[in-house]
């Protein structure tokens, strides 16, 4: 029997999307990515080197895209957002904004996560004070090669990062944990500590959870030789002092003693959540969202990349918050289930 060749829309190139297409292509499918930012590589774009080899997003982005150069018959669009999906004969129509439609036998949806808003957290200060960052601004300003600084320019002498900020939290609507963020803290505490060995810093936690290989390296390498102090206890608000400084006010719960200390600067730990992709999707019935407003998979245990529409996968970190590598191992997963489906297709339109 010859294999005819079948069609598959991803959308979204993030790591997620751009290594679930690249192994599609590999089997012989024909792909097309759909992005809707003007360069693929979602959130990697942004970050400045990751936990837990201190390894260069661009490096990750780069290795992906060249991959994609052997392979005629994969081909990306971005600046393109899609905004519904309609099945229709077992087949997909994808549209995007900009009136462009695509057929597809199969689809991925690799759209990704949104950071978590931390002006949400009003008693925290972000958007009100200067010196209130989140773990992303700090990328950025890693990123760009720039000593780091208060926003009036001065070393800062003491730093404090804040965890679970919009995770865990039933106040904000998000119970779970959105795992990367403890070992985020830990990765540019060091860094900080690196590039200003004479500042302070004080890690404010309610569990450390370092799930990962070499996590727990890290910790060690932080609380030994960086002398980072981590303090078990919840911030209940930070204020600015007359000189921009700002005063935080927590309860130490391993001692069961309040506190309060004066920073230059705070880093919030921002986590990860559904974005607007989770809403479009689901609002034509075609998916459906877990409790946490991600995508529901059809089975969390056995097929994670399966949704409960046939022929619509989900892959990378619009299921859950996810590392890197495990993004990766994820999108692989999503494309062993992609040729499955297709090739049962293949075998039931030719007995027919
Ligand atoms: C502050 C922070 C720091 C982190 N640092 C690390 C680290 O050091 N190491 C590590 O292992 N992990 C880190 N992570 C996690 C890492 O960012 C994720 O694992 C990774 O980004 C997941 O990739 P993804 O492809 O699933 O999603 P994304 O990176 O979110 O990519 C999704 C893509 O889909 C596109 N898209 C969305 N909607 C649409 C639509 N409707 N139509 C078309 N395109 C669409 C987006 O534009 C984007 O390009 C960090 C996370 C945070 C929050
Ligand atoms: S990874 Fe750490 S900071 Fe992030 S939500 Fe989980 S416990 Fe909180």
């Amino acid at each position: 029997m010859e294999k005819e060749q079948k069609h598959v829309a991803v959308i979204g190139a993030g790591i997620a999307g751009l290594h679930t297409a690249n192994l599609l292509a590999q089997s012989g499918h024909k792909v097309t990515i759909l992005e809707k930012e003007k360069y693929p590589g979602g959130h990697l774009n942004q970050w400045h080197h990751l936990f837990p080899d201190h390894s260069s997003p661009e490096w990750i982005i780069s290795g992906l895209l060249d991959e994609q150069l052997q392979f005629d018959h994969l081909k990306m669009i971005s600046s393109t957002e899609i905004t519904s999906i309609e099945k229709n004969n077992g087949h997909f129509a994808i549209n995007a904004g900009n009136e462009l439609r695509i057929y597809a036998d199969a689809v991925v949806i690799s759209t990704g996560f949104k950071l978590f808003d931390a002006r949400q957290k009003e008693e925290y200060g972000y958007g009100l004070f200067k010196n209130v960052i989140t773990s992303a601004d700090l990328e950025q300003s890693l990123k760009s090669g720039q000593p780091l600084t208060t926003a009036s320019g001065k070393t800062p002498s003491r730093v404090a990062f804040i965890h679970c900020i919009g995770s865990r939290d039933a106040k904000c609507g998000n119970t779970y944990c959105s795992k990367v963020c403890c070992i985020t803290g830990v990765k540019q505490a060091l860094e900080i500590s690196e590039m200003l060995p004479e500042t302070e810093i004080f890690c404010f936690y309610m569990d450390l959870r370092l799930y990962g290989s070499k996590f727990d390296d890290l910790y060690l390498q932080a609380q030994k030789k960086h002398k980072i102090q981590f303090i078990r206890g919840r911030l209940s608000e930070a204020a600015e002092t007359h000189d921009k400084r700002l005063q935080i006010k927590a309860e130490d719960t391993l001692s069961g003693r309040p506190l309060r200390m004066e920073v230059d600067m705070i880093v919030l730990l921002a986590g990860m959540e559904k974005n607007e992709a989770h809403q479009m999707f689901s609002s034509t019935k075609l998916l459906e969202l877990d409790e946490h407003g991600f995508f529901k998979s059809k089975n969390i245990q056995l097929t994670r990349n399966e949704t409960t529409q046939p022929g619509i996968f989900i892959a990378g970190t619009c299921i859950c918050p996810m590392s890197v590598n495990e993004t990766i191992e994820n999108a692989g997963a999503a494309s062993i289930l992609v040729n499955r489906y297709l090739e049962h297709q293949q075998l039931t339109n030719h007995h027919e």
